[in-house]
């Protein structure tokens, strides 16, 4: 029985073999990215990060904004490689790369909230219309696989999400933070500290939002960890 899976496995590898994230070079099996993109990857230099806003030092905004979440980390940038790998994974459904995403930001998480002690790892939700359309929800397949590896228990279905007015992609920039506005809700009580998922911090407007819930809902400190960050581009802005 084993040969024949074997044998079935070499028919569907020859047919469909591995692809780097990157550059589409067939790669071995269980791996994402050719050695070339792997080194290239748009990587956060988790030592020059400020813990509260997860931007650079140099780039950091929080003289201009504040955020209910006592500190947030991520592996990558929101460009390039590390991009396309995200939306690979969240537009065609690649579940498996959540794997990927998973060991990055656990290790972002073990560096940047070294000494911290989590009770429990939560995901932003989506709308029901956006999981019925997606099928999955991307934070969730990867904060169980995060739950697995930093051995902190998933708390499922701790938020809910009322369908945005208008999608976040779609709102400038400043107009983020009122769309999400009451957005979120908790479906049940929180307790501890707590470390909440999401794919893609752009301006922090859904992290923010999720957090004041959580908070509300009886947490007593919210850390956010994602898998890209947005460098800012906007300034200037007090919220
Ligand atoms: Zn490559
Ligand atoms: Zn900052």
């Amino acid at each position: 029985m084993n040969g024949i899976k074997r044998f079935l496995k070499g028919i569907v590898t020859l047919f469909f073999p591995n692809t780097c994230l990157g550059c589409g070079e067939i790669i071995d099996e269980g791996e994402f990215f050719c050695d070339c993109c792997f080194e290239m990857l748009e990587s956060c230099s988790l030592d020059k990060q400020c813990i509260k806003c997860g931007l650079s030092k140099k780039h950091c905004e929080c003289k201009y904004k504040s955020f209910s979440f006592s500190g947030i980390t991520a592996p990558f940038y929101n460009e390039g490689r590390a991009q396309m790998a995200m939306y690979t994974y969240k537009f065609r459904k690649r579940i498996y790369i959540s794997d990927f995403f998973a060991k990055r930001i656990s290790l972002a998480v073990k560096y940047s909230f070294h000494g911290i002690r989590f009770d429990g790892i939560c995901y932003v939700p989506l709308s029901g219309k956006s999981l019925r359309k997606r099928g999955f929800n991307q934070s969730r397949e990867i904060a169980y696989r995060m739950s697995e590896i930093l051995g902190i228990p998933l708390i499922e279905e701790q938020l809910g999400c009322r369908k945005k007015k208008y999608s976040q992609h779609l709102m400038p920039k400043n107009k983020r933070f009122e769309n999400v506005k009451g957005v979120y809700y908790p479906k049940k009580p929180c307790h501890g500290t707590v470390l909440l998922v999401d794919d893609i911090k752009t301006t922090g407007a859904t992290l923010d939002e999720c957090t004041k819930q959580l908070l509300k809902s009886g947490a007593d400190a919210v850390y956010c960890a994602a898998g890209l960050i947005s460098h800012n581009k906007y300034k200037k802005r007090k919220v």
